[in-house]
């Protein structure tokens, strides 16, 4: 059985009468690199504050490794927050930086000695141990705030959006490292973002929140794969959405769509026939072409090349746009008519909850 390192159980806070986090259950488990995800404003940095102690909760409980630190100041918790802004100690040089948390918990030198040489191989820092902040680019002064962070072995590391000054190189080459320095410690990591992405590669579960409440928890395939909300389908990569309704519910999803369409799905969630819902297609799941005359008439009216992949903007006769990611960009021009399909396996129903 997994262990609970840390609970959140029907947390709430308030500034004044503005309610940002709203009755909030969340176990994180020891050892897991757990990320908050969600956009803007919706409450990712006050649950990290709420954890390490820098703010005080309106309502519910925190527990730490079982034991209730609601009432316990930030000083007092085993927990360690690297800050976007990194602070690192200007007139402090590389070690001295990563050294100070010891130094002020008068570890023996030599102790300090050994175990900055040791986080310095690991965070591949050597060479420039007596360099000033000032003298590291991002990606360096980066591995120092993580090496401080570390080196004072916490129970739980708290990284509030700790990348997202690098450029995109950079910022994917220390996500891996981020990434194998977390599995090597063992130590838990709580990671705030806004950007999909990076919680889709580094992450063995994904917080999404929206609006200070918890919309899903889950691992990146299948927030992915099997959004359990509309918001969560839009907020994770792109997605078609569209409208559908329940025609049958026996041994398959009968839906139609579109007004004149009709598509059988496999799906584990029941809906009741008659019921209006979502339906959600990736991009990538869109089979485009312009011989196969079985799918739904449309025409190109945007292709957007994207190194890896081009997107195709499709308007259906229905005015609908639809968007489809295809690898072989060289097949399409604009005004191009085609016909499309849906993967059937990828095809997610979703209960109306919201609008898009
Ligand atoms: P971002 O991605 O922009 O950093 P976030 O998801 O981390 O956003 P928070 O910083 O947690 O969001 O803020 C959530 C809400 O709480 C926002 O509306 C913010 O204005 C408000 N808020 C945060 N801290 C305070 C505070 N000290 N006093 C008043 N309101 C606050």
């Amino acid at each position: 059985m997994k262990k609970i390192l840390i609970r959140l159980d029907k947390v709430s806070k308030a500034f004044g009468k503005n309610n940002v986090i709203k009755d909030f259950s969340l176990d994180v488990y020891e050892g897991e690199f757990l990320t908050l995800l969600g956009p803007s404003g919706c409450g990712k940095t006050t649950v990290l504050r709420l954890i390490s102690g820098l703010e005080t909760v309106t309502k519910g409980k925190v527990y730490i490794d079982s034991v209730d630190v609601t009432d316990i100041d930030a000083t007092k918790r085993e927990v360690n927050t690297i800050f976007q802004n990194l602070a690192l100690f200007p007139k402090m040089t590389v070690v001295e930086n990563i050294s100070f948390g010891l130094k002020m918990k008068k570890i023996p030198p030599n102790e300090i000695n050994k175990r900055v040489k040791s986080i310095i191989k690991l965070v591949k820092l050597e060479g420039l141990e007596n360099r000033y902040p000032n003298e590291l680019s991002g990606g360096q002064q980066q591995r120092v705030a993580i090496a401080r962070g570390i080196i004072m072995n916490p129970k739980v590391l708290l990284l509030d959006e700790s990348l997202c000054s690098l450029d995109l190189k950079l910022k994917k080459s220390m996500q891996v490292e981020l990434k194998k320095i977390q599995k090597k410690l063992g130590i838990t990591f709580i990671y705030v973002t806004h950007a999909q992405d990076e919680a889709l590669s580094m992450s063995d579960r994904i917080v999404v929140i929206n609006n200070g409440k918890i919309e899903q928890i889950d691992s990146p395939e299948n927030i992915y794969q099997h959004p359990n909300s509309v918001f969560v389908a839009d907020f994770i990569g792109e997605a078609n959405i569209i409208d559908a309704k329940v025609l049958d519910n026996k041994d398959s999803l009968k839906l139609s769509y579109f007004n004149d369409q009709v598509i059988c799905i496999n799906t584990i969630e029941e809906f009741n026939i008659g019921e209006t819902i979502k339906l959600v297609i990736r991009p990538e799941n869109v089979i485009v072409s312009k011989e196969d005359k079985k799918g739904i008439l449309g025409k190109i009216t945007g292709i957007t090349y994207e190194g890896d992949s081009t997107k195709l903007s499709i308007e259906l006769n229905n005015e609908i746009m639809i968007d489809a990611r295809i690898v072989d960009k060289d097949t399409f021009d604009e005004d191009d008519i085609v016909y499309i399909r849906f993967s059937k396996n990828f095809i997610v129903p979703l209960r109306n909850r919201y609008e898009k």
